[in-house]
């Protein structure tokens, strides 16, 4: 029922069709790698000399390929190529009310960024977030713009996890070995609620951040003032995994959104992102001072989107 190859070494190749195909695979082979675009596994094999016996291609999996707009947001299939979702976020930024889309220009705007063509039109949405990179570009807008990721387990059991919870420590995120991703959900936003893009890397084009950030802030009016009544603010390239600001959160959430809230946050995200002398990466200061520029940047954004 799906093409299968052994290869001299060993290693089998399977190119599954239905999802179904997919989790009894997974259930005969749990340590099997799953494989979209290759572009981070084929790194692995070729450069670090990892060795995976199984691979599993679920490009051409239809139930991993949709993307469905729906009343709740637009969810995106795991396999879903950067390129595709590209196309669709332009038309969703055209047809719905701009209120409802601040998240996903956010993530249209990273992705800009995010390698170059090539890579964009191979590399997945799944194989980007099952990575965990620190510095995935993408990781911090799913969890800052509140998306939920959808999984399901080789029997069929499928259960939701938040982004923000998902991710646990290096490369390691909150899904078993018998689990797969399925899809993201991207919620629709709230009116004037606005999230943002920040990626700082040595090159504007196909680089690799220093820093990166996706930051979302939800006011509303009281007593003719703009009060916080939600945030998030998640930084990548500050930790071994996309790191939320959870104290300047907590700063935020309640507070009027001008200029002493902005001080006041400046000074609680110094020590909110704990980046040590000797911290992997290196330019320790550098990266001290984009964490909070990014942070002065989306204030003024935020005031400009609010004109
Ligand atoms: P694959 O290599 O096919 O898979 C990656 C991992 O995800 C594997 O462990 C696989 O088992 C797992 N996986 C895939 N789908 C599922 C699923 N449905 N369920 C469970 N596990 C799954 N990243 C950035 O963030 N920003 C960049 O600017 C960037 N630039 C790059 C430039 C180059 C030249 C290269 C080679 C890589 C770059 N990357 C970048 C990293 C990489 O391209 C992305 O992480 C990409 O989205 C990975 O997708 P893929 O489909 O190629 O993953």
């Amino acid at each position: 029922t799906y093409l299968s190859l052994t290869g001299l070494n060993g290693l089998k190749w399977y190119r599954p069709l239905k999802l179904q195909h997919v989790l009894d695979l997974k259930a005969r082979y749990p340590d099997a790698k799953l494989v979209v675009g290759n572009t981070e596994v084929g790194i692995e094999t070729r450069l670090k000399s990892y060795h995976y016996p199984v691979l599993i291609s679920v490009a051409h999996v239809p139930e991993l390929n949709q993307l469905i707009i729906n009343d709740e947001g637009l969810e995106i299939g795991a396999a879903v190529k950067l390129s595709e979702l590209v196309k669709v976020l332009k038309t969703v930024l055209d047809q719905r009310p701009p209120f409802e889309t601040s998240s996903c220009g956010a993530i249209l705007q990273q992705i800009k960024w995010f390698a170059g063509t090539q890579i964009r039109n191979v590399a997945s949405v799944g194989g980007n977030i099952c990575t965990a990179s620190p510095i995935s570009d993408l990781n911090p807008l799913w969890m800052a713009a509140g998306a939920k990721f959808c999984i399901s387990d080789c029997r069929g059991n499928v259960r939701t996890c938040m982004a923000e919870h998902f991710f646990l420590g290096y490369r390691k995120v909150d899904m078993a070995s018998n689990e797969i991703l399925l899809s993201v959900l991207l919620p629709w936003n709230r009116p004037n609620e606005f999230v943002k893009d920040f990626k700082q890397a040595h090159r504007r084009d196909d680089d690799i951040a220093i820093v990166n950030a996706g930051m979302r802030v939800h006011l509303e009016e009281r007593d003719q003032k703009w009060m916080v009544a939600d945030a998030s603010i998640i930084f990548g390239g500050v930790a071994p995994l996309s790191l939320s600001a959870s104290e300047t959160k907590k700063f935020l959430i309640g507070k009027c959104w001008n200029k002493e809230l902005l001080q006041g946050a400046l000074k609680v995200l110094e020590t909110d992102i704990p980046l040590k002398e000797d911290a992997p990466g290196g330019m320790v200061e550098f990266r001290k001072s984009l964490t909070l520029s990014f942070f002065f940047k989306f204030f003024l954004w935020v005031c400009h989107q609010m004109d």
